[in-house]
C-alpha cells in the first residue's frame, strides 16, 4: 500500500454540502487539508439531487434541524453574493385545501416563531390569489414565509470547492476512504483509490459522507451514525415553466414536507418529491407510479400543468439518521473525528451553520482553525442569455476553439463557457460535469446534441484522460423514465 509520508492537519471525507462549505470557510486557516471524495465529481450525492430550496425554519420541531435552519437561510444572500453559484429570495407558501389544514397552518406558524422565525404570516385565499395567480383557487389560506428561496445546489457546492482549492485545499475524486486506523499522534485513514490502496495520515477528520456517514462512524469504531434511507422522485419540465414566484408547498406530512411546486434557480418548474422509505441509498431510479401520483398530487397546487413540457425525472435520496436529527459531534470513541451524518433536509438551508459547528467542534479539540468569510467575488460560469436566432445559428457552426462557438443550443452555451469551467481548478472529466457547471445538456433535447461536441472539448483539455461521455445514471445502470413514457402513462391514466 501507498502512504503518503506529510501527515495533513485535517481530512474530510466527502464532497457535498457539508464537506465543501466546511472547507470552504476553513479555506484560510493555513492548515494542510484533504478533501476525500469517493465519487468521480463533487456533489455527487443528496447535494445533487434535492428541491434547491432555501426553507423557512418553521417545519422542524426539535434539535439541530429546527436550531440551524432559519440561521441557514439568513446567511444565503451574502454568501451568494462571495461564491455567485445562484440564489433567489422567492417567498414561499404552505397552502390550506381543507379546514384541518387550516388549522395546522396556525401550528406551523406557531413552530415558527418558537424557532426564532421572524417573517411569517397567514394569508387569505384572495392575498395568495393576487400573488400567484396559478394556484388552484379551491385554496382556503397560506403560511407565507417572505425570506424562503431557491437556490442551485450543486453549483454552490462547486463555487465552495473552486475556491478553498484556489485557496490550497487539496481535493482528491475517485478516493473511497474503507479503513481508518488510530494511534495516539495520528489517525491513518485507507484508501480505494482506482482499485489502488492508499493510506494518507491525519491529526483530524471529518465525516461528511453523507449516504457513507454511517459506515465511516463503523471504521472509526463507534454506531454513533445509524442510517436508514427515502428516497424522493421528481419531474422536471422545460425552461420558463416555472414562471412561478413563490415555492409552493402542500402540508407537511409525518415523511416530510410533501409535494411542492417550485421554479427552480434556473426558471424551470420542478416538482416532488415523494417519500418511499427504506431504500438503497444507490437507488436513483425513476418509475411510472411514483411520478404520476406526483403528477395528480401537484395538480392541487396548481391545476394547470402540462405533462407535455416534461423534459427529465430523477431521484435523491434523504439520509436519516434514527435520532431524527443531524449528527454533528467529536466521535464518542475518538474526538478526533468529529461526525456530521444524517444531514437530511433542511441540510441544504443549514449547511453554512453546519460548517461552522464543525470547525467550532474541531477548534474545541485544539485544531487552530479559522472560520473566514467570504472577499472575494467568484465569477459566475452561468450567465443569462437570450441571444437572437439568426446569432445562434450562426455561431453554432464556428470551428472547435473558436470562444464564441455555441456549443449548446438550448441553454445557449457558449465554448467560452465550457473552457471556462474546466479551468478552474477543479478535474471535471464528465460530460454531466459539464453540464451540472454550464447548463450544456440541461435544455429540451437533454444533450442529445451538445454532448459530443462538449466531449469533444473535455477530451483536447483533459489530454489522454479518461472521459465519460454517456450521462451519469446511464453509465452507472439507473433506470429513469423518459418523456415519451411518462406523456403515455398520463394520457392512458387521463382516459
Ligand atoms: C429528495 C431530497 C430533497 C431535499 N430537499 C432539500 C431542500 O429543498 N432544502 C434543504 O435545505 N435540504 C434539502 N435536502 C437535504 C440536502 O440535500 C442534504 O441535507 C445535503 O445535500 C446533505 O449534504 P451532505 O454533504 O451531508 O451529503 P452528500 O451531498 O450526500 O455528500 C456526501 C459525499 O460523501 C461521499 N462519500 C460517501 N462515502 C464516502 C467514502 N467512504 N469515502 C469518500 N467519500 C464518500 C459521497 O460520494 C458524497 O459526495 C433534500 C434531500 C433530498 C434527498
Amino acid at each position: 500500500m501507498e502512504k503518503e509520508t506529510l501527515p495533513y492537519d485535517l481530512i474530510l471525507v466527502g464532497a457535498g454540502i457539508v464537506g465543501s462549505l466546511t472547507a470552504w470557510f476553513a479555506r484560510k486557516s493555513g492548515l494542510r487539508i484533504l478533501v476525500l471524495e469517493s465519487a468521480i465529481d463533487i456533489s455527487m450525492g443528496s447535494s445533487k439531487a434535492n428541491s434547491g430550496i432555501i426553507h423557512g425554519g418553521y417545519a422542524e420541531k426539535t434539535g439541530f434541524r429546527a436550531a440551524l435552519c432559519y440561521p441557514g437561510r439568513l446567511a444565503y444572500p451574502e454568501l451568494d453574493t462571495f461564491l455567485h453559484f445562484g440564489y433567489r429570495k422567492t417567498g414561499s407558501f404552505v397552502l390550506a385545501f381543507t379546514p384541518d389544514e387550516e388549522e395546522g397552518l396556525h401550528t406551523l406558524l406557531a413552530q415558527g416563531r418558537k424557532n426564532g422565525v421572524e417573517d411569517l404570516q397567514i394569508w387569505s385565499r384572495n392575498q395568495i390569489l393576487q400573488r400567484e395567480p396559478r394556484v388552484n383557487p379551491q385554496v382556503r389560506a397560506g403560511l407565507f414565509c417572505e425570506g424562503a428561496g431557491v437556490a442551485s445546489p450543486y453549483e454552490l457546492v462547486i463555487a465552495a470547492m473552486e475556491q478553498a482549492v484556489q485557496e490550497g485545499i487539496v481535493l482528491q475524486l475517485g478516493s473511497k476512504v474503507v479503513g481508518i486506523e488510530r494511534d495516539a499522534r495520528y489517525l491513518r485513514v485507507q484508501v480505494e483509490e482506482s482499485g489502488q490502496k492508499k493510506e494518507y495520515k491525519t491529526h483530524f477528520l471529518v465525516n461528511a459522507a453523507g449516504a457513507g456517514s454511517g459506515q465511516i462512524s463503523e471504521l472509526v469504531g463507534d454506531t454513533d451514525v445509524n442510517l436508514s434511507f427515502r428516497k424522493g422522485e421528481y419531474l422536471l419540465f422545460r425552461k420558463g415553466s416555472g414562471n412561478l414566484g413563490p415555492v409552493l408547498f402542500q402540508m407537511p406530512t409525518a415523511l416530510g414536507k410533501g409535494i411542492l411546486v417550485t421554479s427552480t434557480y434556473h426558471g424551470n418548474l420542478m416538482i416532488g418529491p415523494d417519500a418511499q422509505n427504506d431504500t438503497d441509498p444507490e437507488d436513483t431510479s425513476t418509475s411510472i407510479p411514483s411520478l404520476t401520483t406526483i403528477f395528480s398530487e401537484a395538480r392541487k397546487t396548481i391545476p394547470d400543468l402540462d405533462a407535455a413540457t416534461l423534459i427529465r425525472s430523477f431521484s435523491g435520496v434523504r439520509t436519516l439518521d434514527k435520532s431524527g436529527d443531524f449528527v454533528i459531534a467529536p466521535s464518542s470513541v475518538e474526538p478526533r473525528v468529529i461526525h456530521a451524518g444524517g444531514i437530511q433536509s433542511p441540510g441544504l438551508t443549514a449547511g453554512p451553520e453546519i460548517a461552522k459547528i464543525i470547525l467550532g467542534l474541531l477548534k474545541d479539540q485544539g485544531l487552530s482553525v479559522q472560520i473566514s468569510g467570504g472577499e472575494q467575488n467568484r465569477k459566475p460560469i452561468i450567465r443569462k442569455k437570450d441571444l437572437p436566432l439568426p446569432e445562434l445559428r450562426d455561431r453554432i457552426d464556428l470551428p472547435l476553439g473558436d470562444p464564441r462557438r455555441i456549443v449548446c443550443r438550448c441553454e445557449q452555451v457558449s465554448e467560452a463557457e465550457i473552457r471556462d469551467a474546466l479551468g478552474r481548478g477543479l478535474p471535471v472529466l464528465t460530460t454531466d460535469g459539464v453540464k451540472r457547471r454550464t447548463r450544456a445538456g440541461m435544455g429540451w433535447c437533454q444533450g442529445q446534441f451538445c454532448r459530443p461536441r462538449v466531449a469533444e472539448i473535455l477530451r483536447e483539455v483533459n489530454k489522454g484522460a479518461d472521459i465519460l461521455d454517456t450521462e451519469d445514471v446511464v453509465h452507472s445502470g439507473v433506470s429513469r423514465v423518459r418523456r415519451e413514457q411518462f406523456k403515455a402513462a398520463m394520457k392512458d391514466l387521463e382516459q
